[in-house]
């Protein structure tokens, strides 16, 4: 029985016919442009045109600003080279984008589509991706989502804020039943942490948060992420 979820989303069921009508000819060169649209090449996009006009100071491992410039990366990015840490990195270096082999495009399309609460049924679709390809990627943003964060320190001024999501239907707590109002136990505080360079998101209580809950997520319980001058 055929694996409909490893079904690769670049067949139309006209692809090896020879006799096909006017019609299926031009739904069939149509889906397939907007395939190829879907997943350009690297070098088709002017992704290295756009991260070789990033201005990089400091190093992507230590902050060192003692770099220079080195060669290229194989798809024309330009590298660099730390003269402290004596490491090599490019403009993706410690992003999301690192040691990409599609395109920044399609990861912003695919990332934009999850980050909007598309389930991974829906991306695949948008995205024309088989399901495990989706499935994959979800996993990969999670991977690199736990390891961005292990070493975070924030420097500098830290912007600390909150936002509020309501959970979902059914777990919607009533009194009379009626829904509660304002900032109540059916809203998730999310505790939102930015210094101009770094940025993390993390799930603090339900309602509002006391100054020791922020205190105890941010910078108690092995999320040492910043120092507070006392
Ligand atoms: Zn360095």
């Amino acid at each position: 029985m055929k694996n409909r979820i490893d079904s690769s989303r670049q067949k139309t069921p006209w692809d090896n016919n020879s006799k096909n009508n006017v019609l299926q000819e031009f739904i069939k060169c149509k889906y397939k442009d907007n395939y190829r649209i879907k997943h350009p090449k690297l070098s088709e996009t002017n992704e290295a045109e756009l991260l070789n006009s990033i201005e990089i100071k400091e190093c992507r491992y230590c902050d060192s600003e003692h770099i220079r410039k080195r060669g290229f990366t194989k798809n024309n990015v330009q590298r660099y080279y730390c003269n402290d840490c004596k490491r090599y990195f490019s403009p993706t270096t410690g992003t999301i984008f690192e040691g990409h082999k599609i395109s920044i495009t399609e990861w912003i399309e695919y990332l934009l589509d999850i980050f909007n609460y598309g389930s991974t049924n829906l991306t695949s679709k948008v995205n024309k991706n088989s399901m495990n390809t989706s499935t994959y990627w979800l996993q990969k943003v999670f991977i690199l989502l736990e390891k961005y964060r292990e070493n975070l320190v924030f420097k500098g001024t830290v912007y600390l804020d909150e936002m509020f999501y309501s959970v979902i239907k059914k777990d919607i707590d009533t009194k009379d039943g009626k829904k509660l109002r304002g900032i109540s136990h059916n809203k998730y505080c999310i505790g939102i942490c930015y210094d101009k360079r770094n940025i993390i998101a993390i799930v603090e209580c339900f309602g509002k948060p006391t100054t020791e809950i922020t205190y105890n997520n941010f910078y108690k319980s092995n999320r040492t992420w910043f120092t507070i001058n006392s």
